[in-house]
C-alpha cells in the first residue's frame, strides 16, 4: 500500500518494452516518491518485470491484471486500487500494424483502434471521476512521432495515434479547470519487441493490388532508411522512462 506522500502511479502494458522500464524506473526512484501499480493483460508474463524490479517488487511496485480492450477488466483493475485513488495514469499499452491497407482486414484494424485509441479512452473515463472529485491528477499518454506524421504502410497505426492525439488535446482543455494535467509523449524509434514484431511483419508482408512504385519506394527507400534511422537514432526504453519521469515530476 502507498505511504502518505507517495504518488500512486498506474501504468498499462508493463509486460515488456517501455512500460516495463517506466514501472521499474519509478518503483526504484531514489526518493521513493511513487507507489507503482504495474499492469499487464497476462500475469504469466510477469517474470521479466519482477526480476528487473528486484527489491522494489512488493514494496514500491505491485502487479495487477489489466486488458485495456475489456471494459470489465478496466473496471475490475481500478476497483482493486485502494479507494480507486490514482494520482498518475500512464497509458502505455499499444500495438503496431504494418502493411498495405489492401492486405489488412477491418477486424485487424479494429483491434489496433481497440487498444491504441479506445484502450486509452476507457482508462481515462474510469479514472477521471475520482481525479475530478479530488481536483488533482496527471494522465500521461504514450503516443508516437507517428501520432504527428503519416508513414507509408503504417496507415492504421498512424490513424490510431492521430485519433488519440485529437482526443487528448480536446480532453486536456476540459481537464485543466479541474487541475488535471494531460501529457503526451511522442517517441521516435525505440528498441523494443515492437520493433522486432514490425520487422517480422515486413518479412511476411504481401502487396496485393498495391502499385509497383509504392512497393518499390517502400522496399528500396523507406525500409532501408528507417533501419538506418533506428540504428543511428533509436532510443532505449530507459531513455523513454527517464523522459516520462521528468514529465511527471
Ligand atoms: P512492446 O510490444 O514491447 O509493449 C507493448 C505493451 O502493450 C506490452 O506489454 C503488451 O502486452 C501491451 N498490450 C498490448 N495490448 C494490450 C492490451 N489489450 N491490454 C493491455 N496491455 C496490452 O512495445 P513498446 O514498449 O515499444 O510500446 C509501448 C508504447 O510505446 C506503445 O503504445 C507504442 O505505440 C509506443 N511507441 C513505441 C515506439 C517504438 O519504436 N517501440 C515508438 C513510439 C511509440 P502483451 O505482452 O500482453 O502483448
Amino acid at each position: 500500500m502507498a505511504n502518505s506522500g507517495q504518488k500512486v502511479v498506474l501504468i498499462t502494458g508493463c509486460s515488456s518494452g517501455i512500460g516495463l522500464r517506466i514501472a521499474v524506473t519509478l518503483a526504484k526512484d531514489e526518493k521513493k516518491r511513487y507507489h507503482v501499480i504495474a499492469t499487464m493483460r497476462d500475469l504469466k508474463k510477469k517474470d521479466k518485470l519482477v526480476e528487473a524490479a528486484g527489491d522494489a517488487y512488493g514494496k514500491t511496485l505491485m502487479l495487477l491484471p489489466l486488458d485495456v480492450c475489456s471494459d470489465e477488466s478496466v473496471r475490475q483493475c481500478i476497483n482493486n486500487v485502494k479507494d480507486r485513488h490514482i494520482d498518475i495514469l500512464i497509458n502505455n499499452a499499444g500495438v503496431g500494424l504494418l502493411g498495405p491497407v489492401e492486405s489488412i482486414s477491418i477486424e485487424e484494424m479494429k483491434r489496433v483502434f481497440e487498444t491504441n485509441f479506445f484502450g486509452v479512452v476507457r482508462m481515462i473515463k474510469e479514472v477521471m471521476p475520482d481525479m475530478k472529485k479530488r481536483r488533482s491528477g496527471h494522465i500521461v499518454v504514450m503516443s508516437s512521432v507517428m501520432g504527428l506524421q503519416g508513414v507509408v504502410f503504417n496507415d492504421v497505426y498512424t490513424a490510431s495515434k492521430f485519433a488519440m492525439e485529437g482526443f487528448c488535446e480536446s480532453m486536456a482543455v476540459q481537464l485543466m479547470k479541474f487541475n488535471i494535467r494531460l501529457s503526451m509523449i511522442e517517441p521516435g524509434p525505440v528498441h523494443t519487441e515492437f520493433e522486432t514484431k514490425m520487422m517480422e511483419d515486413v518479412a511476411k508482408m504481401e502487396y496485393p493490388g498495391v502499385d509497383a512504385d509504392t512497393v518499390r519506394y517502400f522496399k528500396d527507400v523507406y525500409l532501408p532508411s528507417s533501419i538506418d534511422i533506428f540504428e543511428a537514432m533509436g532510443q532505449t526504453p530507459e531513455d523513454i522512462a527517464q523522459c516520462t519521469k521528468k514529465v511527471i515530476e
